[in-house]
């Protein structure tokens, strides 16, 4: 039903790391189960991205940040009383107030903590629930807003200066839209096709094909974390999918723990491989799609710098230009270290 398709290239050339002796080297292009979105994977040599100095990064971004305590309330705007009552939404130490650069008609910032800096090997679960249930709350407030068409909420995560975000501070993007980008678009293009074809959900066959199989990395409640077989980072990611929920509106706060205290795990796991910024999205269907489309799904991205030193991004024209995702390991490989850690007590 899913076809994991991989094709090996071979490349001759005289090494000069071996007297200039011939030698054949292998990589693979591997195609994405539901999209046919191609991917590769190389095995370049990389030595693990060096420990971040947390301390001197809280140092040079915690001056003026907008998100700490002191200065949040004064330096973040508020809602229309209209659509969000009191301004701004709170749940534990989450607040989620307007982003003050929008790039939609609905778009908020989640703030996740008072505290600034928060390492990747430590996230408190407790943070990612809250903000994902304030999250869910304003999707609540805005999804009938949307004129005309499908509306989608999406709530989003980039962490730490290596994935593009601009502030240090714990915070994700929520919006509600009807243009929620092109990768789902195609995604559940592929999937209706796949429904049509199949009967079935895709994430539901996706899930039965590798329960327990070499790119699996563990459950909890309705959550299943496996690795992509057509990998999105150059060292690794990871995917989740919510059974039987379509949307944030569909979670209930059990599902939002265990999703929290799952990714933290699989967070726990990449920081402990020398990672510690990610980009994260929570890939959702539109607000009342056919029923058993399309299942809530997460993609957790890794990022770093290729040489810190020299401020080397890991993406290029590959992946930006060329829309070709690449990575360095394979994801059997990755998945057999964070089902270890997942699983470790
Ligand atoms: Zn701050």
């Amino acid at each position: 039903m899913i076809e994991f398709l991989a094709q090996t290239k071979r490349t001759r050339l005289h090494d000069p790391r071996a007297g200039f002796a011939l030698a054949e080297i292998e990589s693979e292009v591997r195609r994405d189960p539901l999209t046919g979105d191609s991917a590769r994977i190389c095995h370049f040599a990389l030595r693990a991205p060096p420990a971040p100095d947390l301390a001197a990064i809280e140092a040079l971004s915690r001056p003026g940040c907008p998100f700490c305590p002191e200065r949040l309330d004064a330096l973040t705007p508020r809602f229309p009383e209209e659509l969000v009552p009191g301004g701004r939404l709170r749940r534990g130490e989450a607040t989620l107030v307007p982003n003050l650069f929008p790039y939609d008609d609905y778009s908020a910032i989640a703030v996740l903590c008072r505290e600034h800096v928060q390492a990747m090997d430590a996230m408190p679960a407790r943070l990612i629930a809250d903000g994902l249930a304030v999250a869910r709350e304003f999707i609540g407030l805005t999804a009938g807003r949307i004129d005309g068409g499908a509306a989608y909420g999406i709530a989003t995560w980039n962490f730490m200066p290596a994935s593009g975000g601009s502030q240090v501070h714990p915070h994700m993007q929520v919006i509600t839209t009807a243009t929620p980008g092109n990768a789902l678009a195609r995604q559940h293009a592929a999937a209706e096709a796949f429904r049509r074809r199949t009967g079935r959900v895709y994430a539901d066959a996706l899930i039965a094909a590798e329960r327990a199989g070499p790119r699996w990395i563990g459950e909890r409640g309705r959550v299943a974390w496996l690795a992509p077989f057509a990998p999105a980072g150059v060292l690794g990611d990871a995917l989740a999918v919510v059974r039987d929920r379509a949307t944030l509106l569909d979670l209930d706060d059990a599902d939002i723990a265990d999703f929290a205290a799952s990714l933290v795990r699989v967070l726990a796991a990449f920081a402990a491989r020398g990672l510690w910024s990610f980009n994260l999205c929570l890939l959702p269907d539109a607000f009342g799609a056919a029923p058993r489309r399309h299942w809530l799904t997460a993609r957790l991205l890794p990022r770093f710098h290729l040489n810190p030193q020299l401020h080397v991004s890991d993406a290029s024209h590959m992946q930006l230009l060329l829309d070709e995702r690449f990575a360095m390991l394979a994801p059997e490989e990755v998945a057999a270290d964070l089902r270890a850690r997942f699983g470790a007590p």
